[in-house]
């Protein structure tokens, strides 16, 4: 169930050179016709259903249509997303509205370490080490048992 654009919403970005919904999708399938100034999916069948792009976009104009399975026929779920949270507004198939608002940050806004501060300095061995990056340490423990 692909992601899909609201043509009448899409502004397309004001005509940045890479639009919002280009930069977020993690499977390069946005596109921005420049003659319309509309985005639009080209590849359907390769979207995952991340819902990156409906996250990001500034107009709330793109949508995924749910899995039949978690949003039945005629529901919808629709992210908004702000700098300190998400507010999730469910349609359900009776046409009652329901919003659910979650915090999405533990730092302010700029200030997350990417590697959360684990390691600085990884070594060319430690791609052999079956340990994942940040442990022991962050099991609180000096080292894990082995065989
Ligand atoms: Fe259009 Fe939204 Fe994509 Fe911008 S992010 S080009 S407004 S669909
Ligand atoms: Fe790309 Fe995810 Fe949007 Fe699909 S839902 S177009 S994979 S960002």
């Amino acid at each position: 169930m692909p992601s899909y654009v609201i043509t009448e919403k899409c502004d397309g970005c004001k005509g940045q050179d890479k639009t919002a919904c280009m930069h977020i999708c993690p499977n390069d399938l946005m596109v921005l016709d420049k003659e319309t100034m509309k985005a639009y999916n080209r590849d359907p069948k390769m979207c995952w259903e991340c819902m990156c792009c409906v996250k990001i976009c500034p107009q709330q104009a793109m949508a995924v249509r749910g899995y039949a399975d978690f949003v039945p026929l005629g529901a919808q779920a629709t992210p908004l997303r702000g700098s300190e949270d998400i507010m999730w507004t469910i349609k359900f198939r009776n046409g009652t509205l329901k919003r659910f608002k979650f915090p999405i940050r533990t730092t302010p806004e700029g200030t997350a370490v990417p590697d959360g501060g684990f390691k600085t300095d990884p070594a060319a061995d430690d791609l052999k080490s079956p340990l994942l990056m940040s442990e022991p340490e962050c099991l609180y423990v000096d080292s894990l048992p082995t065989l």
